[in-house]
């Protein structure tokens, strides 16, 4: 049998990206701000609806770019159920991460549980809408707005997506999105921060290029961050057919969901008022149970993904705090992403169900 990965990813027909990048060779204007780089942050800005948007090279710099723009001192209240990069970031602008947990129903934070972790030292809120499903924002926007403090999204799974209207671009001070290959939407590496202030622009160009605005001054100590040509050319190709793909990965979990209606296991339904981009296929099982349907499948050359695990918390290079976040520790130990890209064929779902069904009856 064929292996099958967690994801794929997606890519435009070979003769398209070509026709793409014809202009990049007539030019030689390889990076820096270019025409690709121009047309694709227009073109970004106007699929997700962004009130201002500003490309870079990968969301993670992304991410340290939008925590740097903000002027912060002191603690940030994230959640531990994330990719390693929302706590590196944090950690590596010089801030502290204070974990807040998560709640059972879409494992986003639980913006009743913010509030008590706020303190003289609090300088923002950075919660991640995991898996595309949507933080609590209206909540969310109250306390940060009590506080005086910011609100920034760690939106990297949730590419076009809009809640009751809202895009989650426009949601908070700022976010970021990653456009990484494994991402719904990508420019094989890139990233972006939407953000409310217009005046961050120039601050966010001075983080990636260098702190250069002109060729004769350098007036700030900037890094390299820059999107180049070839991924912005990338970008515009998939943007043209991220409908689709987004159409493809909603059957497929349909087809899933019929499957495994009825087994002993808890799938994570589309949220009331959410136009998602089924970005990924979480899957919570009983206890005991996850490792070893990740193993069955393992064994037949599928593979799922413990994601995320281990938590945030809970990482060798931290100390470990996961106990005060009981509900994240939890779910980290049971859950699991099953395959899930446009491509994956309807009878492979077919067949992953069969042997999960095969496994939680035994
Ligand atoms: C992918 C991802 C990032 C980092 O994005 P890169 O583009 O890979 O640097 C950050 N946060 C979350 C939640 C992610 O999934």
């Amino acid at each position: 049998m064929h292996s099958i990965n967690v994801t794929k990813s997606s890519l435009p027909p070979f003769e398209e990206y070509c026709a793409e990048i014809r202009d990049i060779w007539d030019s030689a204007w390889l990076t820096n701000m270019g025409r690709k780089h121009q047309a694709l942050e227009a073109a970004l800005s106007d699929y997700l609806g962004a009130r201002h948007l500003s490309l870079f090279s990968n969301g993670h710099l992304a991410l340290e770019a939008m925590l740097r723009v903000m002027d912060l001192q002191g603690e940030v209240i994230t959640s531990p159920f994330t990719f390693a990069s929302t706590a590196h970031a944090i950690v590596r602008c010089g801030l502290k991460p204070v974990y807040c947990d998560i709640k059972y129903s879409d494992y986003t934070i639980d913006e009743d549980k913010v509030e008590a972790l706020i303190n003289e030292r609090t300088c923002a809120i950075l919660p991640i809408h995991v898996y595309g499903n949507v933080c609590n924002h209206e909540k969310l926007a109250a306390v940060a707005q009590k506080h005086h403090i910011k609100l920034l999204y760690d939106a990297a799974h949730s590419f076009g997506e809009h809640y009751q209207g809202i895009s989650t671009a426009n949601m908070g001070d700022a976010c970021i999105f990653s456009f990484h290959a494994t991402k719904v939407f990508h420019t094989i590496e890139g990233g972006a921060v939407c953000f409310a202030d217009p005046a961050l622009r120039e601050k966010l160009y001075l983080e990636k290029n260098f702190g250069i605005p002109n060729a004769e001054e350098v007036i700030a100590v900037g890094g390299n961050a820059k999107m180049n040509e070839f991924q912005a050319a990338m970008g515009l190709c998939n943007l043209r057919h991220v409908d689709s793909y987004i159409q493809q990965r909603r059957a497929l979990c349909e087809r899933y969901a019929a499957h495994l209606q009825g087994l002993p296991l808890r799938l994570c339904p589309v949220q009331e008022g959410l136009r998602s981009n089924y970005s990924y296929l979480p899957v919570l099982f009983a206890e005991g149970q996850r490792d070893k349907v990740f193993a069955v499948l393992k064994a037949e050359n599928i593979h799922a993904r413990k994601y995320f695990y281990p938590l945030c918390n809970a990482f060798a290079c931290y100390e470990d705090s996961s106990d005060s976040t009981p509900i994240a520790k939890d779910v980290s130990r049971r859950i699991l992403t099953l395959p899930l890209y446009p491509d994956l064929l309807p009878e492979d779902v077919d067949r992953i169900c069969g042997i999960l069904k095969e496994v939680l009856h035994a």
